[in-house]
């Protein structure tokens, strides 16, 4: 009958079967947030975490555990597509925990130092962001760890994905002797109010908020989406410390610098602009949420044209009033930032104890040293820098000799060289999935280079490698910073590192320049040395690396 009817209608050209669009990675990433609060899941990864390593990986796993600061090594869950992913789990992941504000108390750093040692192959390094980040843990161990770290008030939930990063600010905070206010209660208070609420699960992408009092910015506000610093003014005679505003600052691929806003942000206003500051980047649609590489606040002013005045305007409206307008400013400049060696604190009699970890590395061992330290001869704080370091603070100046040795002895250092000193180093091959070249082992055999090459070089100096362009080694804002490549070498493709060079904060502002010279990693410390020779043989009174 069908046949029929058919016969006798006009031949239809059949409709061609609908061809089924790809989910790009951004659809696929958005989707998934839609779908799940990774925040109220970990059941399920603990769930995962059980049946261990020989279960299929759910599609949403290399996605939802960022949220838990998880993300895999090498080949794996996030391999596949980059967010997600079939198959068999990866054998080991790396994981973050966010120290808000960096500041760790003696028992959390031995559960830290314990944790390395038991699940992390005895390996604990301090990023950029003052995180703590382990590696080689096992998907049976993670709910361990975990567990472990929320006994003592520690989480990892945060410190990736697309939220509200580890809030970081001013290690010396309350203690240095010039700051206007101690930033820590709000930086704990934002990071405790945005990590983990529902309406802040899901984000355009990454959000990194600063939060500091120290007259040096050693928190690198303008690298930052916000970056609160302290600041003052005079109203009919009053003195009144409130916070500078800056929003958009990031590196990656295409550095921005972080806008200044025309608003001083009293003190009690401080908290709820950074919650509507993050609420203005989580309700932008369109291109923030249709690819992952311009989803940052910055690509706001870059692409999308937001100023300064219709981005503070866009705060006012949500807050309901006008802040008051920003008074002048003095920008420090950009000197050393990392409150190393030993500095007076505004408490008389006392004084920190900064440690230059050099690229962040620590051991279980030292990592358990500096918490028996920091009982012994301070109040029990070990606080960690954005350089990759680590500071005991509130010890009493005559204790302060003693420390210096212990900690000498233990392989770190508190008067270190420039090199040592200045050199910070991104993951890097060994753990990063995106990384191209190998970078910890690297800068740690540079620094040895260097110290040999030119054991006069008497200057602050700032090292920065990064194992690839997304720049988590921080090198557009180096004095020489170097990005790790692949080239051919002798017939065979090597490490190899681009050079950009006098990149700076603070007064004099800017991201280093390529200069267009690379050169295979095991030929660095040649130019290196024929460009820090040449500078120390030319330079003027009083110059520097970026003049
Ligand atoms: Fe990995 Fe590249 Fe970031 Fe280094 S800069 S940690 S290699 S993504």
């Amino acid at each position: 009958m069908v046949d029929e009817v058919q016969s006798n209608a006009t031949p239809v050209t059949p409709a061609k079967p609908a061809v089924e669009k790809k989910e790009t990675k951004a659809q696929k990433m958005e989707r998934l947030k839609v779908e799940k609060n990774p925040w109220e899941h970990w059941d399920e990864v603990v769930a995962f975490a059980k049946e261990g390593r020989e279960s299929v990986v759910p599609d949403w796993a290399g996605a939802y555990f960022k949220w838990w600061g998880i993300y895999t090594q090498g080949d794996g869950i996030g391999a596949v597509g980059g967010v997600g992913g079939e198959g068999k789990a990866t054998e080991y992941f790396m994981m973050r925990v966010g120290i808000p504000n960096g500041i760790l108390t003696s028992e959390q750093t031995r559960v830290l130092a314990d944790l390395a040692r038991d699940h992390g192959r005895d390996l604990a390094d301090i990023t950029t962001r003052q995180n703590i980040q382990y590696h080689w843990l096992t998907i049976e161990s993670l709910p361990l760890v975990v567990d472990a770290l929320s006994k003592v008030g520690l989480s990892p939930k945060g410190a990736c994905g697309d939220v509200v990063r580890n809030v970081t600010g001013c290690p010396l905070t309350g203690l240095h002797k010039h700051e206007l206010l101690d930033a820590a209660p709000l930086a704990k208070k934002v990071a405790a109010f945005l990590t983990g609420h529902p309406d802040f699960v899901n984000l355009p992408r990454k959000f990194k908020i600063t939060v500091g009092g120290c007259p040096e910015w050693c928190n690198y506000p303008e690298i930052n989406d916000i970056g609160l610093t302290a600041i003052e003014r005079t109203v009919n005679g009053q003195r009144e410390v409130g916070y500078s505003v800056r929003v958009g600052g990031g590196l990656s691929k295409e550095p921005h610098l972080a806008i200044r806003l025309n608003a001083f942000v009293k003190q009690d206003q401080a908290e709820d602009v950074c919650y509507k500051i993050t609420e203005i980047f989580r309700d932008q649609q369109g291109s923030l949420r249709e690819s992952r590489t311009t989803a940052r606040l910055k690509y706001m002013f870059m692409k999308d044209g937001w100023t300064a005045e219709t981005f503070l305007a866009e705060i006012e409206r949500k807050l309901g009033y006008k802040l008051d307008p920003a008074p002048a400013e003095t920008q420090p400049d950009d000197i050393y930032r990392d409150h190393t060696g030993v500095l007076p604190q505004k408490q008389a009699g006392l004084s920190s104890v900064g440690i230059t970890v050099l690229r962040g590395r620590m051991d279980a061992s030292q990592l358990h040293a500096l918490a028996d330290l920091a009982d012994e001869y301070g109040n029990g704080d070990v606080r960690l820098t954005i350089q990759q370091n680590a500071i005991i603070t509130n010890v009493p100046n005559e204790k302060v000799q003693a420390l210096v040795e212990k900690i000498n002895a233990l392989g770190l250092h508190v008067e270190a060289t420039n090199f040592w000193r200045g050199t910070v180093a991104c993951t890097g091959t060994e753990f990063c999935k995106l990384a191209i070249a190998e970078t910890k082992g690297f800068s740690r055999w540079l620094v040895d280079e260097m110290e040999e090459r030119v054991p006069n070089f008497d200057q602050q100096l700032r090292i920065n490698v990064t194992g690839c362009p997304n720049n988590c080694g921080q090198a557009w804002i180096a004095d020489i910073g170097l990005e790790g490549k692949k080239v051919k070498h002798e017939g065979q493709m090597v490490d190899a590192f681009y050079f950009c060079l006098g990149g700076a904060l603070g007064e004099h502002a800017g991201f280093a320049r390529a200069i267009g010279y690379r050169a295979p990693a095991t030929e660095v410390p040649v130019a290196m040395e024929r460009l820090l020779k040449t500078y120390l043989k030319d330079r003027t009174q009083n110059e520097n690396l970026r003049q």
